[in-house]
């Protein structure tokens, strides 16, 4: 192998200290002084590799490596160093952590790139501080929304105010921002945080795209009754229509086994949640998410229909939110090729899977061609402290992305 395992192992060794707890787990929120500490390690890294490094006024660190002609689209890959609240170490760490690796390889090899190649760590990805991800990466896209610096976390602190503690200049945004074409293609290795290629037994798989989310909140409307005295026939029940709705999401999505789709429906709230009152209103979400978006289209009106009928059968009445309608984002066929080729040359049975996760690359997916690298995550667990991918397959990922970088280097 080209890239040096040991000092990769090193540096996720090091980097799991920062906003660490318990003994396996990570809990860095975006913009925080772990943030920060997590930045200068990563920074420091960077600068070994031959990088300048900078921070942008999104709150992304930026590591780049001067190419012949500066003038020509970067090269660009990254991820997040930013975690959820009780996180594990190797979400977004391993594509920022791998991406150095590989820059710190071609420094070692006395490889000059013909073109700049940029590392990001893109600045909360993650989302849950004030419940919206892709800061950075929608960032430095110019495409965030009005308002999102106004929103709050837990604490009452604003986007904004969070943004100036870190040391970013919220009016100097455009300065941060990439022109349009100014990206060659992004490239960004991630774990799967899913059981496929555990279940496979394969430690790399080549992302196919990554699949859209439509997210819906459905809200049914019955008629309140004591439970002891309204006959069943008269009743208009809002949770037993839910409790059907709730099967049929999962049947839907379930009707070609050989389908990639998944539909789920995981939160709920009853009105007014008493024992012995048959439920007024029934309130929940349905998250579907799939690679080929006729075919989302399609189990969507089926939906639509089946809430149509149950709720007919019911007597109820009903309303649906669109909270998200995401199209699915497809690889680059060209970056999937080399990508495929440098699994073949080092003998990996690398399979092709669907990201249902979203992930910088879905925000980078509208400025540029990308690609994305899956490792292995054992039993697909992921959010969650017992979050593990081993370093031997970290490692085949940053060697895979080694070549890939390579390669592209030759276009
Ligand atoms: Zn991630």
């Amino acid at each position: 192998m080209k890239i040096n395992e040991s000092r990769l192992q090193q540096h996720f060794e090091a980097m799991s200290m920062i906003g660490k707890i318990g003994s396996t787990g990570t809990n860095r929120p975006a913009h925080s002084a772990d943030e920060k500490k997590a930045f200068e390690l990563a920074a420091s890294w960077m600068q070994d590799a031959g990088m300048k490094t900078r921070i942008d006024n999104f709150g992304n660190l930026i590591g780049t490596l001067e190419g012949a002609d500066t003038t020509l689209p970067v090269l660009m890959m990254g991820s997040h160093l930013d975690s959820q609240p009780y996180g594990g170490r190797f979400d977004g760490v391993a594509g920022v952590l791998c991406a150095i690796e590989v820059v710190a390889t071609l420094k070692e090899n006395n490889i000059n790139p013909k073109r700049n190649i940029e590392i990001i760590s893109f600045a909360d990805e993650e989302g849950w501080r004030f419940n919206k991800g892709l800061f950075g990466s929608r960032g430095i896209l110019g495409k965030l929304e009005d308002g999102e610096l106004q929103r709050t976390d837990k604490d009452g602190i604003t986007r904004e105010q969070a943004l100036k503690d870190f040391g970013c200049d919220i009016t100097k945004f455009k300065e941060s921002e990439y022109a349009p074409g100014s990206i060659f293609c992004f490239l960004e290795l991630h774990i799967e945080q899913g059981p496929v290629l555990d279940i496979a037994n394969k430690p790399i798989g080549i992302v196919t795209g990554i699949s859209g989310p439509l997210w819906l909140t459905v809200t049914l409307k019955g008629q309140a009754g004591h439970t002891g005295s309204v006959p069943m026939p008269l009743r208009k029940d809002s949770l037993l229509g839910a409790a059907e709705i709730i099967v049929a999401v999962n049947e839907i999505a379930t009707q070609d086994t050989s389908a990639p789709t998944v539909g789920t429906v995981a939160t709920i709230n009853v009105f007014p949640a008493s024992r012995n009152i048959i439920a007024e209103q029934t309130e929940f979400t349905i998250d579907l998410r799939d690679i080929d978006l006729d075919r989302r289209h399609r189990y969507e009106a089926q939906l639509m229909q089946k809430i149509e009928s149950i709720t007919q059968k019911h007597k109820l009445t009903y309303t649906i939110k669109e909270d998200t309608n995401s199209e699915p984002r497809y690889c680059a066929e060209w970056i999937k090729a080399i990508i495929k080729n440098n699994c073949e040359a080092l003998h990996l049975d690398a399979p092709e899977l669907m990201s249902g996760p979203f992930h910088d690359a879905l925000a980078l997916s509208y400025a540029c061609d990308y690609g994305m690298i899956f490792v292995r995550c054992k039993d697909g667990i992921s959010h969650n402290p017992l979050e593990y991918a081993s370093y031997p397959d970290l490692a085949l990922g940053a060697e895979v992305m080694y070549a890939t970088v390579l390669d592209i280097l030759k276009k």
